[in-house]
């Protein structure tokens, strides 16, 4: 049978549906190729890549959605064991509810991450290779060392980025054990563990990277090594910057603070107390507008220097710098600005695709649409 007639049974039998979503699917991915991204950076990010976004969410919706289910029975038979609170009195109640509440984040973790690798192999172990900690670090070094910042933050900071720890959430509850202030740790990861999250945090002056086992199978999903390194490289660097951002240092960021308020802050959401203010006193709205975003800002930037180096040093041109700028970036299509975290299209339009490193690498000219300066740390 020859092709055209199988297409033309195809249509008959209902099946035009497919063939226009298949047909959409394949001008996406002709657009994804020539798109500029010099030009218009959010649609070569966004728009361009909305298909494979949804074709990519929709198998890892299902391969959670059968992780989770298969999970279910060892996870509730072993908490089904657990001692039960109300067989006690006052104080040993209240132990007994805390240690019920890590034990059963403990005891999620382990089986969901189980049922991952025995269903789709190694998935943590092809992601959190002992390497990757070392490479990313590395790589932030660099960043610092070729910052203008002075040479004493220089030092603070290569220290501090080399006492993070890079651990998956059910190392980290495993390792501190039974303390109350891990219980707040469930809400990044979700009640299920399976969010799509990696975060910063700090617990008894101890520094970390978390990675949630949603973040881990969303990540072990993509088979190709590299692809796989461009996806994680900017999310592990923006967390470990957290570690050195403008909350404990706020005198290192003075410049790239005075560069937003300056040039961005109309294009950053007052929320909350920010918009009182504005709204009482609009001459302080810039300072406490960018003040708010500061932390994420000086986050990101550190993470696009990374990026940056990664592309100096794979000798990336246009074409492989753009696919790796839009699979690192494309899960913050659609991200909001809900007053902290600037949103999605303010990150990779007025931030990424600014970066003079950046554009260099992919051989744009100097600016994107208007004259405004790129706000880095230089
Ligand atoms: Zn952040």
């Amino acid at each position: 049978m020859k092709p055209t007639l199988i297409a033309v049974l195809l249509m008959l039998s209902g099946f035009s549906v497919f063939a226009e979503d298949q047909a959409t699917y394949e001008k996406n991915l002709f657009n994804m190729f020539t798109t500029n991204i010099c030009h218009e950076p959010l649609k070569a990010i966004c728009a361009d890549t909305l298909k494979i976004r949804e074709k990519r969410a929709k198998k890892i919706k299902l391969m959670k959605e059968e992780i989770a289910e298969l999970a279910k029975p060892n996870i509730q038979a072993r908490v089904a064991k657990l001692p039960n609170p109300d067989d006690y009195f006052i104080f040993r109640r209240l132990f007994y509810t805390i240690y019920n509440s890590i034990q059963t984040s403990i005891i999620i973790n382990q089986e969901v991450v189980k049922i991952a690798h025995k269903k789709y192999g190694n998935i943590d172990l092809n992601i959190m290779t002992p390497a990757l900690e070392d490479r990313v670090k590395d790589f932030i070094y660099r960043s610092i060392n070729e910052s203008s910042i002075d040479e004493s933050s220089k030092i603070t900071f290569k220290n501090i980025i080399h006492e993070v720890e890079l651990l998956t959430y059910g190392e980290f509850i495993e390792k501190i054990g039974m303390d109350e202030n891990s219980i707040a740790l469930q809400s990044p990861c979700g009640p299920s563990t399976l969010q799509n999250n990696a975060f910063a945090w700090t617990q008894e002056n101890k520094k970390y990277v978390l990675v949630c086992p949603g973040w881990l199978i969303s990540n072990g999903n993509i088979a190709n090594e590299k692809e796989r390194f461009h996806n994680v490289l900017m999310v592990l660097a923006h967390e470990m910057s957290h570690h050195i951002d403008s909350r404990e240092y706020p005198k290192a960021y003075s410049g790239i603070k005075n560069c937003y308020k300056k040039h961005y802050a109309s294009d950053l959401k007052p929320q909350g107390k920010d918009r009182r203010s504005c709204r009482w006193f609009p001459k302080s709205c810039p300072e406490k507008v960018v003040s708010s975003h500061l932390f994420e800002l000086v986050a990101d930037s550190w993470a696009f220097n990374v990026l940056d180096l990664h592309m100096k040093d794979e000798n990336m041109g246009y074409l492989s710098g753009k696919k790796m700028i839009q699979t690192s970036m494309m899960k913050l299509c659609g991200s909001i600005d809900e007053g902290i975290h600037p949103s999605g299209d303010f990150r990779m339009e007025k931030m990424l695709t600014r970066h003079p490193g950046i554009r260099s690498n992919l051989g744009c000219s100097a600016h994107l649409g208007d004259s405004r300066p790129a706000c880095n740390i230089k």
